[in-house]
Protein backbone atom coordinates (compact mmCIF):
# COMPACT_ATOMS: atom_id res chain seq x y z
CA UNK A 1 0.00 0.00 0.00
CA UNK A 2 1.30 3.63 -0.78
CA UNK A 3 0.47 6.78 -2.69
CA UNK A 4 1.50 7.17 -6.27
CA UNK A 5 5.11 7.52 -6.61
CA UNK A 6 6.58 6.15 -3.38
CA UNK A 7 8.46 3.10 -4.64
CA UNK A 8 6.21 0.55 -4.40
CA UNK A 9 6.72 -1.13 -8.11
CA UNK A 10 10.72 0.00 -7.27
CA UNK A 11 10.70 -1.87 -4.40
CA UNK A 12 9.00 -4.91 -6.27
CA UNK A 13 11.49 -5.05 -8.65
CA UNK A 14 14.07 -5.42 -6.37
CA UNK A 15 12.66 -8.25 -4.16
CA UNK A 16 13.14 -10.49 -7.48
CA UNK A 17 16.96 -9.55 -7.32
CA UNK A 18 16.87 -10.71 -3.71
CA UNK A 19 20.02 -12.83 -2.73
CA UNK A 20 17.15 -14.62 -1.05
CA UNK A 21 14.97 -15.47 -3.53
CA UNK A 22 14.63 -19.28 -3.35
CA UNK A 23 15.77 -22.03 -5.94
CA UNK A 24 12.16 -22.85 -7.10
CA UNK A 25 12.00 -20.36 -10.37
CA UNK A 26 8.51 -18.51 -11.31
CA UNK A 27 8.14 -17.72 -14.46
CA UNK A 28 7.13 -14.31 -13.68
CA UNK A 29 8.28 -11.84 -15.88
CA UNK A 30 9.79 -8.82 -14.74
CA UNK A 31 6.67 -6.28 -16.57
CA UNK A 32 4.17 -8.56 -14.84
CA UNK A 33 2.48 -5.89 -12.70
CA UNK A 34 0.36 -5.35 -10.31
CA UNK A 35 1.20 -9.08 -8.31
CA UNK A 36 4.39 -10.26 -8.26
CA UNK A 37 5.33 -13.64 -6.80
CA UNK A 38 8.77 -14.13 -4.87
CA UNK A 39 10.19 -17.01 -3.85
CA UNK A 40 12.12 -16.59 -0.46
CA UNK A 41 15.00 -18.87 1.28
CA UNK A 42 14.51 -18.67 4.78
CA UNK A 43 16.47 -20.78 7.61
CA UNK A 44 16.18 -23.71 4.74
CA UNK A 45 12.51 -23.24 3.93
CA UNK A 46 10.98 -21.66 0.38
CA UNK A 47 8.23 -19.99 0.51
CA UNK A 48 6.21 -17.74 -2.38
CA UNK A 49 5.36 -14.28 -1.05
CA UNK A 50 2.64 -12.97 -3.12
CA UNK A 51 2.49 -9.41 -3.64
CA UNK A 52 -1.00 -7.32 -4.41
CA UNK A 53 -0.78 -3.97 -5.52
CA UNK A 54 -3.27 -1.19 -3.20
CA UNK A 55 -3.56 0.53 -6.56
CA UNK A 56 -4.59 -2.36 -8.71
CA UNK A 57 -7.03 -3.34 -5.61
CA UNK A 58 -8.33 -0.16 -4.37
CA UNK A 59 -11.06 -1.65 -2.49
CA UNK A 60 -9.71 -4.82 -1.26
CA UNK A 61 -11.46 -4.88 1.78
CA UNK A 62 -14.09 -5.62 0.15
CA UNK A 63 -12.67 -7.79 -2.27
CA UNK A 64 -11.72 -10.41 0.64
CA UNK A 65 -8.71 -11.28 -0.08
CA UNK A 66 -6.55 -13.21 2.52
CA UNK A 67 -3.95 -10.96 2.79
CA UNK A 68 -0.93 -12.32 5.22
CA UNK A 69 0.63 -8.89 6.13
CA UNK A 70 0.29 -5.39 4.82
CA UNK A 71 3.40 -3.35 3.65
CA UNK A 72 2.50 0.13 3.72
CA UNK A 73 4.88 2.84 2.06
CA UNK A 74 5.66 5.75 1.89
CA UNK A 75 8.58 8.28 1.05
CA UNK A 76 10.88 10.46 3.71
CA UNK A 77 11.11 13.15 1.25
CA UNK A 78 7.49 13.25 0.91
CA UNK A 79 5.15 14.28 4.26
CA UNK A 80 1.88 14.46 2.15
CA UNK A 81 2.89 10.62 1.40
CA UNK A 82 3.48 10.21 5.10
CA UNK A 83 0.23 11.24 6.70
CA UNK A 84 -1.52 8.96 3.94
CA UNK A 85 0.08 5.90 5.50
CA UNK A 86 -0.84 6.98 8.70
CA UNK A 87 -4.22 7.21 7.42
CA UNK A 88 -4.11 3.69 6.22
CA UNK A 89 -2.89 2.40 9.09
CA UNK A 90 -5.55 3.56 11.21
CA UNK A 91 -8.05 2.46 9.19
CA UNK A 92 -6.83 -0.81 8.94
CA UNK A 93 -6.07 -1.64 12.76
CA UNK A 94 -9.54 1.26 13.85
CA UNK A 95 -12.08 0.73 10.58
CA UNK A 96 -11.30 -2.71 9.96
CA UNK A 97 -10.02 -3.99 13.10
CA UNK A 98 -7.04 -5.77 11.07
CA UNK A 99 -4.59 -7.21 13.56
CA UNK A 100 -1.92 -9.20 11.33
CA UNK A 101 1.20 -7.61 10.82
CA UNK A 102 1.76 -4.20 9.51
CA UNK A 103 5.03 -2.89 8.30
CA UNK A 104 5.25 0.70 7.96
CA UNK A 105 8.19 1.70 5.23
CA UNK A 106 10.05 4.96 4.93
CA UNK A 107 11.26 4.28 1.50
CA UNK A 108 14.08 6.92 -0.73
CA UNK A 109 16.51 7.07 2.50
CA UNK A 110 18.80 7.99 -0.49
CA UNK A 111 17.19 11.51 -0.62
CA UNK A 112 18.89 12.56 2.94
CA UNK A 113 18.84 16.45 2.10
CA UNK A 114 15.75 16.14 0.49
CA UNK A 115 13.85 14.06 3.95
CA UNK A 116 10.86 16.06 5.11
CA UNK A 117 10.02 13.09 7.53
CA UNK A 118 12.00 11.81 11.02
CA UNK A 119 12.74 8.61 11.49
CA UNK A 120 11.57 9.11 15.47
CA UNK A 121 8.27 10.45 14.23
CA UNK A 122 7.65 7.21 11.80
CA UNK A 123 9.13 4.96 14.79
CA UNK A 124 6.52 6.46 17.40
CA UNK A 125 3.37 6.40 15.27
CA UNK A 126 4.70 2.85 14.26
CA UNK A 127 5.12 2.03 17.70
CA UNK A 128 1.28 3.14 18.94
CA UNK A 129 -0.54 1.28 16.21
CA UNK A 130 1.79 -2.00 16.91
CA UNK A 131 4.00 -2.15 13.31
CA UNK A 132 7.20 -2.49 12.50
CA UNK A 133 8.79 0.38 10.80
CA UNK A 134 11.95 0.11 8.72
CA UNK A 135 13.59 2.50 6.40
CA UNK A 136 14.80 1.32 2.84
CA UNK A 137 16.21 2.73 -0.60
CA UNK A 138 15.01 0.87 -3.65
CA UNK A 139 17.41 3.55 -5.83
CA UNK A 140 20.31 1.70 -3.95
CA UNK A 141 19.08 -1.64 -2.76
CA UNK A 142 19.59 -0.62 0.71
CA UNK A 143 17.32 -2.48 3.50
CA UNK A 144 15.32 -4.31 0.62
CA UNK A 145 16.69 -7.87 1.86
CA UNK A 146 16.02 -6.92 5.03
CA UNK A 147 12.11 -5.89 4.14
CA UNK A 148 11.45 -9.01 2.18
CA UNK A 149 13.25 -11.14 4.68
CA UNK A 150 11.26 -9.11 7.57
CA UNK A 151 7.75 -9.97 5.63
CA UNK A 152 8.09 -13.38 5.74
CA UNK A 153 9.25 -13.60 9.62
CA UNK A 154 6.70 -11.72 10.66
CA UNK A 155 4.23 -13.89 8.15
CA UNK A 156 5.79 -17.65 9.77
CA UNK A 157 5.32 -15.85 13.43
CA UNK A 158 1.61 -15.58 13.06
CA UNK A 159 1.28 -18.45 11.31
CA UNK A 160 2.98 -20.72 13.68
CA UNK A 161 3.88 -18.77 17.05
CA UNK A 162 4.91 -21.14 18.70
CA UNK A 163 7.36 -22.43 16.27
CA UNK A 164 9.10 -18.82 15.58
P1 LIG B 1 4.91 3.57 -7.12
O1 LIG B 1 3.99 4.52 -7.80
O2 LIG B 1 4.70 3.59 -5.64
O3 LIG B 1 4.89 2.20 -7.68
O4 LIG B 1 6.39 4.17 -7.30
P2 LIG B 1 7.51 3.74 -8.36
O5 LIG B 1 8.17 2.49 -7.92
O6 LIG B 1 6.93 3.78 -9.72
O7 LIG B 1 8.55 4.92 -8.15
C1 LIG B 1 8.20 6.27 -8.44
C2 LIG B 1 9.48 7.06 -8.74
O8 LIG B 1 10.32 7.11 -7.59
C3 LIG B 1 10.31 6.43 -9.85
O9 LIG B 1 10.88 7.47 -10.60
C4 LIG B 1 11.38 5.67 -9.09
O10 LIG B 1 12.57 5.53 -9.84
C5 LIG B 1 11.59 6.56 -7.88
N1 LIG B 1 12.06 5.82 -6.71
C6 LIG B 1 11.55 4.66 -6.19
N2 LIG B 1 12.24 4.29 -5.10
C7 LIG B 1 13.20 5.22 -4.92
C8 LIG B 1 14.25 5.40 -3.94
O11 LIG B 1 14.46 4.61 -3.02
N3 LIG B 1 15.02 6.53 -4.08
C9 LIG B 1 14.85 7.42 -5.07
N4 LIG B 1 15.67 8.48 -5.12
N5 LIG B 1 13.89 7.28 -6.01
C10 LIG B 1 13.08 6.20 -5.93
MG1 LIG C 1 3.64 1.29 -9.11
Amino acid sequence: MGAPGVGKSALARQFMTSEYKGTYETNTPEIIEPERNVNVLLDGKESTLHFLDEEQHPNFEAEDLPIDAYVVIFSVSDSTSYNEALNSIRTLREVYRINRAIILVGNKIDLARQRRVAKHDALKMAKKYDCRYTETSAALNHHVDELLVGILSQIREQVSPSAA
